[in-house]
């Protein structure tokens, strides 16, 4: 038996094609779920397979004691797409990204400055990984519930505005989500954000923003920090990143402070998971300018059904391929959510009242068009 970690939907998906998935009857669903964001290149997406089977052919995996060179092409590709100078280190989820984020400031407090700073600023309704640190790191509390003792060194702030309060002499970096991706697709200020940058900048604290949701396309943009025209000191990837074959990435300008020794991971950036990245990369790249089209062509129907269903929702949130329909409660926000699916389109819960879409990034218009007809009929 399995622990009973997930309170899933009963279908048994057997087979995929970009945002359409059959379950073992053979009954077709829209996903506008992509597993949460990971299959951005869609459901076996054939440049995707065979370059896995390809590089499956011939090495899975060496280890980090060798050196791999889709593991370098990868970076290089990261800071070029990003227009961001750093280096990148690869591990295998969103979680392990923000863990080794949150070590690279650690080192960094306890190197630079007259005291040792090691405090690190997260928002409240943040959300950075289920690890006993990354679980510290997210504010939302009802995840705090039984996993205690925490590390020391966190603190969160109301939203960008109150971080300022909370800084101290301690205070080593600030970590957020340019858009809280679980807490309810809730995007910051973009010139907000940009004073932030600043100001944080100017008193030598560390700006980390977890882009595990918003990176790789996903807001339209190669990082959402693109969008928002920030360079961030430290930068994680995970979900979009591999297609859906599991990575992690942490892309930072501080390229000497992890030193051999003080970090490293079994599986991270192995042949296959880099090989599936670069893959994505590129397909990503060739497809962006459709990318724009889709995304306008996605937010019509979306608009359009936030217009239409006054008493359900409040309106719409998010960026790109990341939106949300703000729901009037959380009881409607359910209900929504399982009606859907018996009309069979995937959508997600985020937040208190969020019916979450994150479909694929190379979804269709005639997906897109069937997904909200249905979605439609279960309004
Ligand atoms: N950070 C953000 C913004 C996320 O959305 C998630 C997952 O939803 C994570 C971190 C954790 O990623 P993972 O589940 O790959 O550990």
């Amino acid at each position: 038996m399995l622990l009973n970690t997930y309170n899933r939907f009963d279908v048994y998906f057997v087979r995929g094609k970009n945002a359409t998935l059959w379950d073992k009857d053979g009954n077709d669903y829209i996903d506008f779920t992509s597993g949460i964001g990971v299959v951005s290149v869609g459901h076996s997406n054939e440049r995707l397979s065979k370059a896995i089977c390809n590089q499956a052919n011939s090495i899975i995996h060496i280890s980090n004691l060798y050196k791999i060179a889709p593991q370098e092409e990868l970076a290089e590709l990261i800071i070029k797409n990003s227009q961001i100078k750093g280096g990148v280190f690869f591990c295998n989820s969103g979680a392990e990204a923000n863990e080794t984020a949150l070590k690279i400031a650690r080192k960094y407090g306890e190197l630079n400055g007259k005291v040792k700073r090691y405090k690190v600023i997260t928002l409240e309704n943040s959300f950075h990984g289920r690890t006993i640190s990354t679980l510290k790191a997210t504010g939302q509390s009802k995840f705090h519930t039984y996993f205690g003792p925490f590390p020391d060194g966190f603190e969160y702030a109301k939203d960008i505005k109150d971080i300022y309060n909370k800084i101290d002499e301690k205070t080593i970096a600030v970590m957020i989500e340019l858009i809280q991706g679980e807490g309810g697709v809730n995007p910051f200020d973009i010139g907000e954000v940009q004073r932030l940058a600043q100001d944080l900048k100017e008193k030598d604290i560390l700006l980390i923003v977890d882009e595990v949701q918003t990176g790789i396309y996903r807001t339209g943009e190669f990082l959402a920090s693109n969008l928002y025209d920030i360079k961030p000191d430290i930068i994680t990837l995970a979900k979009g990143l591999g297609g859906g074959v599991p990575i992690g990435a942490v892309f930072t300008r501080l390229t000497d402070v992890l030193q051999p020794g003080d970090h490293g991971s079994t599986f991270g950036g192995n042949y296959l998971s880099t090989r599936a990245g670069i893959e994505v990369i590129k397909i990503l790249d060739e497809y962006k300018e459709n990318l724009k089209e889709m995304i306008e062509y996605f937010d019509n129907r979306l608009v359009e059904i936030a217009r239409e269903f006054t008493d359900y929702f409040d309106g719409v949130s998010g960026y790109g391929m990341m939106k949300a329909l703000r729901a009037k409660n959380s009881k409607i926000r359910d209900e929504i959510v399982k009606r859907a699916f018996e009309n069979r389109v995937l959508v997600l819960k985020a937040g208190n009242e969020s019916v979450r879409f994150l479909p694929p990034l190379t979804i269709s218009k005639e997906e897109i068009d069937i997904g909200f007809d249905r979605l439609k009929g279960a309004l």
